[in-house]
């Protein structure tokens, strides 16, 4: 991990540094909780929290509710993860099991995506959009509303059981729960019909999966965002401990600026009277107060630290008040705190954002996103594949001719029936019959194929051909084609093997 703190010039940044050091060093390996009551912020990344909040919610909440037209049988919900059926919808995208490798691509993608991110402005994932921090935003939101500001919470925490404060901790943990139910009951609706889903839940029609994910997810809610908050980022979650090798220099990490802010002073016009060297903090603990995690930043870059940049909130109002610059508090990057601290007046500008590290980042992560846009526009709505018969491998007939039995799987992902024919590339004298179908052996074959359905058909491909027999083994194609289309009709080819008499022991 980057450590902000370093040793410089400034005696009085270095005395900041060893008691930062020694308050690390001195901390128990095990020690009880200390429950924290952060105060409600206010400022410019408050306010941009409270956005995300709301989009982040809002696009959780809404997405099931969203239709989608789709032709046939096809569901309308927008966004679907049909398990049963084993199809992921995405408004007008349909992906098939086997088509997983775009699950797998958005996968890398939002890996290489978070590394990025991370390595640009440190945790700003954990900060501002984990699941984790939005959840326990709304569920603080809801306590400051029924049980006051972080002064009031704390005397109804100390106080005796009386009915003011059982009533106000029922009324909490009622809404408290609501919300939990409603992040269960609609993390349930992205697999299955939200409406009908709805009306059988309501109902007690639903499946007992259904209502087991649902108290999972409340119980988990309930529990993180309400009592368990910065001790799941802290102690479960691996992302602290990972992070550290996504950042470096010129990553920008919510910091104190120590330089400016040593050495601090509760009463800074009095020290300033008496002669003393005063920094710019006055030691008001308001960064502290309004700290979800906890911690207090002036300490330096600590694991703990999930640069939500409620402190720099916090400051900037300090430092407005006492008439200083804000930013005692701010988004730096190693180097430029280092610099200041040696007498350089340095600012961040956008050049520090292209690095090696970010630049090879964001080449995988658009390289991986450009591979699955062009395979996603170019993608085939039809498939097939060819299952050569084992046993026997071929069958002698009666006029001389050789024949070999194939299992052909036509695969049509489109929501319409589709006809198609089917042909034999590159093997001479080649007949087919479909088993099931009447008439004489033929070079073409057609087969109809339900919308959204693969089709399996037996097909046995005949021939006397002398320089295919001759060769024991020849290689051959099943090729596909759409019939009755006005544009372009699509296909699709599978390579096989025929097999004859003479080199079958090699098999
Ligand atoms: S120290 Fe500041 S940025 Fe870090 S978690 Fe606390 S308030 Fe957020
Ligand atoms: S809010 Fe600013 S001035 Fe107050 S203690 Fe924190 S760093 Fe110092």
């Amino acid at each position: 991990m980057v450590q902000v703190i370093n040793t410089v010039d400034s005696s009085e940044v270095d005395k900041h540094d060893v008691a930062a050091v020694n308050k690390a060093e001195n901390r128990p390996m095990y020690a009880s909780r200390v429950k924290i009551h952060p105060k409600a912020g206010a400022g410019t990344f408050r306010r941009l929290k409270w956005i995300l909040v709301f989009v982040l919610l809002g696009i959780y909440y809404i997405s099931p509710w969203l239709r989608w037209d789709r032709p046939g049988n096809a569901p309308d919900q927008a966004i679907l993860i049909d398990l049963a059926n084993r199809r992921f919808y995405f408004f007008f995208i349909e992906i098939w099991p086997q088509e997983f490798y775009y699950i797998a691509g958005l996968l890398i993608m939002a890996g290489v995506g978070l590394f990025l991110v991370t390595s640009l402005v440190g945790r700003a994932w954990c900060g501002y959009a984990c699941p984790q921090t939005v959840w326990t935003d709304l569920y603080i939101w809801v306590e400051s509303k029924v049980e006051g500001d972080r002064n009031a919470r704390i005397r109804l925490d100390a106080a005796p059981w009386s009915v003011s404060k059982i009533s106000k901790r029922v009324i909490k943990m009622a809404i408290w729960l609501v919300i939990a139910i409603a992040t269960g009951g609609f993390w349930v609706f992205y697999f299955a019909d939200a409406p009908t889903l709805l009306h059988q839940l309501v109902t007690g029609q639903a499946a007992p999966v259904a209502y087991f994910t649902i108290a999972i997810l409340t119980a988990t809610t309930f529990t993180f965002a309400g009592f368990m908050r910065e001790q799941v980022c802290t102690y479960m979650c691996p992302w602290p401990r990972i992070q550290g090798a996504m950042l470096d220099e010129e990553s920008l990490i919510v910091t104190y600026n120590a330089w400016r802010g040593e050495p601090r002073h509760a009463g800074r016009k009095k020290a300033e009277a008496q002669g003393l060297k005063v920094g710019d903090c006055v030691d008001c603990n308001a960064c502290v107060a309004v700290c979800p995690m906890g911690i207090d930043i002036r300490d330096g870059n600590q694991l703990e630290c999930i640069n939500c940049a409620l402190c720099i909130d916090a400051c900037d109002t300090v430092m407005d008040k006492i008439g200083r610059p804000k930013g005692l508090i701010n988004y730096t990057t190693s180097s430029l705190y280092n610099a200041n601290v040696a007498g350089k007046n340095e600012h961040w500008n956008a050049s520090h954002l292209l690095r090696p590290r970010t630049a090879i980042y964001f080449t995988v992560w658009a390289a991986v996103g450009i591979a699955m846009l062009v395979t996603l526009i170019n993608r085939s709505q039809l498939d097939v594949n060819v299952v050569p018969d084992r046993n026997p491998l071929f069958v002698q007939l009666s006029d001389g001719a050789i024949r070999n039995g194939y299992t052909v799987k036509i695969l049509n992902q489109k929501q319409e029936l589709r006809t198609f024919r089917l042909l034999i590339d590159g093997l001479k004298g080649a007949t087919m019959e479909m088993v099931g179908e009447e008439g004489a052996p033929r070079e073409v074959v057609e087969i109809a194929v339900e919308p959204d359905k693969l089709k399996a058909v037996k097909i046995y491909v005949s021939t006397a051909d002398h320089d295919v027999l001759k060769h024991g083994k020849s290689e051959f194609t099943f090729r596909v084609e759409e019939l009755n289309v006005t544009g372009e009709p699509e296909t699709a080819m599978e390579q096989t093997v025929f097999h004859a008499p003479d080199n079958d022991e090699e098999d």
